[in-house]
């Protein structure tokens, strides 16, 4: 075997790894205001939640679901998306009231969901979806709005994107995390600092449906803590005074567990996806998410730097010379000269002519 060969060996292996990874960081698609990975990095202690500095003067929040049975991007599924991120919510509520007497104000709190295709007056919380860029642009799949008065909430709007910034449908499972990100928005919470929360900014598609954590019902409490004493009439004044919470001593960051009827189906694609998500989950528990987009662009254009350099190889030697200095992240990888390449490439051809 010639030294051209064995090179090309080496190179075809290192070419090969950067496809795998390619592959594999391609998944890590950073999305804002929607999805999570469901493991927090954060120390418990240090885990924030910022509030919004609004309240609503009732503990029942009428939903209207906007459907656009009749569009070509509609999906059936969008409905069950909308049902299960409220159940979420609304189990949540019951759950942490009964488990922490002080709060048990929140079980009085409550979303009722009506759908319809036209928006209707009279209703709290408004969600729809759209074709379009989410405001806000770059990769944002929710949003939510709230329109306040003195700090009373008058109505809420969620938008809900069809698509991802790269144009890629959001399925079941995405769009449920998506409208329970956006929900407690509505409700009144920011966003939270750790990367397992839902509200966190910011998350990968194809996680896992999520639930929602005791700090995220805790910010719910706080936003709404004037239910504490239903007696007293509302003055205008009881919206949140913080602008951000932390669990208290005897209320344990976790998260509560999804009932059955909060999980949507299984993808047809979880065969593939529930391998590349736990990948991820491992690799997260080590690299800063931030880290590791940085990462997968720079993998991304080597690899296409790559692919440029492999095809102009295939034709003659003056333009595989071409190559060579046109793209020298290649010469920096391959730890190869350009001048041993190319003599290199040009040898072996010369031997292989002569042996052939
Ligand atoms: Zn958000």
């Amino acid at each position: 075997m010639c030294s051209y060969q064995v090179k090309r060996e080496m190179e075809n292996k290192v070419f090969g790894a950067f496809l795998i990874l390619l592959i594999v960081t391609s998944s890590a698609i950073v999305v804002g205001d929607g999805f999570r990975m469901v493991n927090a990095q954060t120390p418990q202690n240090d885990v924030t939640l910022d509030i919004q500095k609004f309240t609503w003067e009732q503990p029942t929040l009428k939903v209207i679901v906007i459907t656009e049975e009749n569009s070509s991007w509609w999906q059936p599924y969008y409905v069950d998306s909308v049902l299960r991120a409220v159940g979420i919510w609304n189990d949540a509520f019951q759950v942490f009231a009964a488990n922490h007497s002080e709060f048990e104000y929140v079980k009085g709190l409550s979303l009722v969901p009506t759908f319809s295709d036209d928006a209707h007056s009279g209703f709290d919380i408004y969600v729809s979806w759209t074709t379009e860029p989410i405001n806000g642009g770059g990769d944002n799949v929710g949003l939510s709005a709230t329109y306040s008065i003195s700090g009373i909430a008058v109505n809420s709007s969620v938008s809900l994107a069809v698509n991802n910034g790269f144009g890629i449908a959001l399925d079941e499972v995405e769009m449920q995390n998506v409208v329970l990100h956006e929900l407690g928005h509505s409700l009144g919470l920011g966003h939270c600092n750790s990367l397992g929360d839902i509200m966190y900014p910011s998350s990968l598609l194809g996680s896992p449906a999520q639930g929602i954590s005791t700090l995220d019902v805790f910010g719910v409490a706080t936003v709404c803590g004037w239910l504490a004493n239903s007696s007293e009439e509302m003055p205008s004044d009881k919206w949140p005074k913080v602008s951000s919470v932390g669990s208290p001593s005897d209320v344990a960051y976790e998260f509560f567990p999804l009932s059955s009827a909060n999980v949507p189906p299984l993808s047809v694609l979880e065969p593939i996806v529930g391998p590349v998500r736990f990948v991820f989950k491992v690799i997260l528990k080590f690299v800063p998410l931030e880290l590791l987009v940085i990462i997968a662009a720079a993998v991304a254009v080597l690899a296409v730097v790559s692919l440029v350099y492999r095809k102009r190889e295939k034709g003659t030697l003056f333009a595989h010379s071409r190559g060579c200095r046109f793209f020298f992240c290649h010469r920096f990888f391959f730890a190869q000269s350009i001048e041993y390449t190319c003599a290199g490439f040009y040898k072996s051809r010369q031997t292989d002519e002569v042996s052939g």
